[in-house]
């Protein structure tokens, strides 16, 4: 008899990352000559076109100024990707040759069925395993370790249990400047567990960030749309029980020990956040012809980053 599996919507989710990537790769609005490898083509509305390179461009920039900044230049860093899905952005971050990638250790962690599934495709392409050197997969194990990239099997609401030893016998070192990133991840899980995952963070490690991208929701009767919507499909924001707003979710990095948090609306970020040849660039793609219902959906949604430790690199105007 096979066990139901209560998870099974959320595991599905890097479905719909994943087919977003892939409608806005080949749209023209991101560049991204892996993504396809990963998954068959689905189209997408320009709205999701669109929001999809707003959250992929602002988190890639957040991650590019980790890897440039005075703090990280030059020196071993770590990036950490929870729930990473079927996400591209190592391989990405391999073809810019502006950044010095052999002295970054990436890790990703994901479901066990998402890694298999991630490792063989992995395995299989020579596009994609020629970039990783000493290359092995142990299915057994369920981890593809590789010199510098690391794919592992693990649940993050057993992160003191089970996800903090893997990282450490993968040779994650708690005193290297480490970039974390959770993309659409935390808000599918119970709050105080991702809690106990920031607290240890800020207690155990010498300079983290954070980037994280979710659904900010409010009250808003559009808000309680997409969160009926989900449901229909089995999927609940548990995050937003607990932090439901921009306010309450940069206040939840301060209470576990961070000590600076700034969020702004994929709707800001569009506005503030890109630069205006990028947007004439992509309005030139596909025309955007609801624009409040554009206005109503990108204001739902946000991208966070938090420090543990002040730095100048990352000063509160730069932030915001
Ligand atoms: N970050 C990827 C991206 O942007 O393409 C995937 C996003 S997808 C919406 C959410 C991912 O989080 C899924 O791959 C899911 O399996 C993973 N996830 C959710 N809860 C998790 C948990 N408790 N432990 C590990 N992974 C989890």
């Amino acid at each position: 008899e096979r066990i139901s599996d209560s998870d099974k919507p959320v595991k599905d989710t890097f479905q719909d990352a994943l087919s977003s990537r892939c409608s806005a790769a080949s749209k023209g609005y991101l560049v991204d000559p892996y993504v396809s490898l990963f998954g068959l083509f689905q189209k997408k509305t320009p709205m999701i076109n669109r929001g999809t390179y707003i959250r992929t461009r602002a988190v890639d920039d957040l991650v590019h100024k980790f890897l440039t900044s005075g703090v990280t230049k030059s020196q071993n860093t770590q990036i950490i990707s929870f729930g990473a899905g079927m996400d591209t952005r190592y391989f990405n971050l391999l073809d810019d040759k502006s950044l010095e990638m052999d002295k970054v250790s990436y890790f990703e962690v994901d479901f066990p069925e998402i890694v298999q599934q991630k490792s063989q495709i992995i395995s299989k392409n020579p596009e994609l395993n020629s970039k990783l050197l000493n290359l092995d997969f142990d299915p057994v194990s369920c981890i593809l370790n590789s010199q510098h990239f690391k794919l592992f099997a693990g649940d993050l609401r057993l992160f003191n249990e089970e996800l903090v030893p893997k990282l450490i016998s993968l040779g994650f070192d708690s005193s290297t400047p480490s970039l974390f990133i959770a993309e659409c991840v935390f808000v599918y899980i119970e709050p105080e567990k991702v809690d106990e995952i920031l607290k240890w963070i800020s207690s155990s490690t010498t300079f983290s960030v954070m980037v994280s991208y979710e659904q900010v929701l409010s009250n808003s009767s559009f808000g309680k749309m997409m969160i009926s919507n989900l449901q229909m499909r089995g999927i609940k924001l548990k995050g937003l029980e607990k932090y439901p707003n921009l306010q309450s979710q940069k206040e939840r990095y301060l209470r576990q020990g961070w000590s600076l948090a700034e969020n702004k609306t994929i709707w800001e970020i569009e506005k503030k956040g890109i630069p205006p040849s990028e947007i004439s660039r992509i309005n030139k793609i596909e025309q955007l012809d609801e624009i409040e219902e554009w206005m109503l959906l990108s204001s739902h949604y946000s991208v966070l980053i938090a420090l543990t430790h002040n730095h100048s690199t990352y000063s509160n105007e730069e932030l915001a």
